[in-house]
């Protein structure tokens, strides 16, 4: 069973939203990545374990891998992030393979070190990054009346596999929210989560309705988004889904959006095995790859990492690759809009759920959410001017006069161009009602 879409607002003729600033968004989602703890290295015995030492996947020499994933590589990865435009999603698995809670102690580091750790993320990730949890542990599945893992073992009682399968979406809410009070706990923000492996896989409605409620339980996030899905391959659409979707026209409209992946991770992997490589996601001559075919039909493409892979032992080969394919894109597109997912979730949910009706020059709009860079074409020729009028949700009209542009390139918010029989406007869209004036 799939997860459902909820309400839809009606739809006028004559006007359709397009990308933000008519640019096609890009985003890099980062998996497996905490603090300090180099996950994989404490999650491989686990995984084996789970399947009875039967599976030769878990069977890598995990004992080498080096315990800690350094604060200066991530102080390094997030500053050229930063200067290169880069934005994403980056993981903080807190309670990581059982290791230690993140806001009580990691066992292997001072307090310390952790808050330091901490005070890295906060100062070099959150600015361009979602955090998400990525459930609890990534291994075990906790007890969280206890807070220790069950007893019990094998992969019913794994993040990773079966645990989801059968359960309600408030036993689901339960595990979430206990994932994102620690989170809370250390003062990182949170809109969003990522699922471990196959967390939810058959549990599909559940997983979603439970993100809805628990991150808006413990951060009251007005649009909270999760990352399940990922398409590597085929024409099935790769843009984020608006789901559950209520009481649009009221004061507490909701939804919940999954955010899909469209590519592997071919930067450096989960287990350090050989990475797939840049030309998987570009070529070398830019006309192929994954990232060129979603980018060349116009969908978000959100690419794929896990952080163990990133850093590669220290010999950063998941970094080289990303830094490579980042070089690439932008080599062969000029039309590129890095974006977090709480900032994609957001354009979508407003995408989807913005009620717009046309009469004659004007636009009429009800908007459950406010969205930054709200770009709309209306089958409207040279008006000569365009202005907002936003009545918002409080009363008291403000005008906004936009300004003419003369190339899809010089759109901002705030601005409007010609489009041959159309007329293609942008502005930052407040929640509530308002109208567009040609
Ligand atoms: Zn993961």
């Amino acid at each position: 069973m799939a997860q459902g879409p909820g309400e839809r607002p009606s739809r006028g003729v004559g006007v359709e939203v397009l990308h933000p600033m008519e640019r096609v968004p890009v985003s890099f989602i980062i998996d497996d990545s905490t603090c300090l703890v180099n996950l994989n290295k404490f999650a491989m015995p686990q995984f084996d374990a789970a399947y009875g030492g039967e599976n030769k996947t878990y069977h890598r020499d995990w004992r080498s891998w080096p315990n800690e994933i350094p604060d200066s590589f991530v102080r390094k990865f997030g500053e050229w992030s930063a200067a290169h435009g880069v934005k994403g999603k980056y993981s903080i698995v807190p309670y990581p393979a059982c290791v230690g809670r993140l806001d009580r102690e990691l066992p292997g580091w001072t307090a310390k070190e952790l808050a330091s750790s901490l005070e890295v993320v906060r100062e070099v990730m959150v600015p361009n990054w979602d955090i998400h949890p990525e459930m609890v542990s990534h291994t075990r599945v906790i007890d969280t009346r206890t807070g220790h893992p069950y007893s019990e073992r094998g992969p019913k009682f794994m993040e990773n596999w079966e645990w989801t399968t059968g359960r309600s979406a408030e036993e689901i809410a339960d595990y979430i929210r206990y994932g994102l009070t620690i989170l809370k706990n250390v003062g990182l923000p949170c809109e969003g989560v990522t699922t471990p492996g196959g967390f939810g896989n058959r549990a599909l409605p559940q997983l979603a309705q439970a993100t809805l409620s628990a991150v808006r339980d413990v951060y009251h996030a007005e649009i909270p988004h999760y990352f399940r899905h990922a398409y590597d391959q085929g024409k099935e659409s790769v843009a984020p889904r608006v789901e559950y979707a209520s009481g649009l026209e009221g004061s507490d409209p909701r939804c919940v959006v999954s955010i899909i992946g469209c590519t592997g991770d071919w930067t450096g992997g989960w287990d350090n095995t050989p990475p797939g490589g840049a030309d998987k996601f570009i070529s070398e001559d830019l006309q192929s790859g994954r990232l060129v075919e979603v980018i060349g039909r116009g969908e978000p493409a959100c690419l794929l990492a896990h952080w163990t892979g990133i850093w590669w032992q220290g010999e950063e080969k998941g970094f080289r690759i990303f830094q490579e394919v980042h070089r690439r894109i932008h080599q062969r597109f000029d039309n590129l809009l890095w974006m977090k997912l709480g900032e994609l979730a957001r354009y979508w949910a407003a995408r989807e759920l913005t009620r717009m009706e046309v009469v004659g020059t004007e636009v009429r709009i009800s908007a459950p959410f406010a969205c930054p860079r709200f770009t709309v074409r209306v089958a409207t020729r040279d008006p000569g001017r365009c202005r907002v009028e936003n009545a918002g949700v409080a009363g008291g009209v403000t005008v906004v006069e936009l300004t003419e542009v003369n190339s899809a390139r010089a759109l901002r918010p705030g601005t409007w161009r010609k489009d041959g029989d159309s007329t293609v406007a942008c502005w930052d869209l407040v929640k509530g009602t308002g109208v567009l004036k040609m």
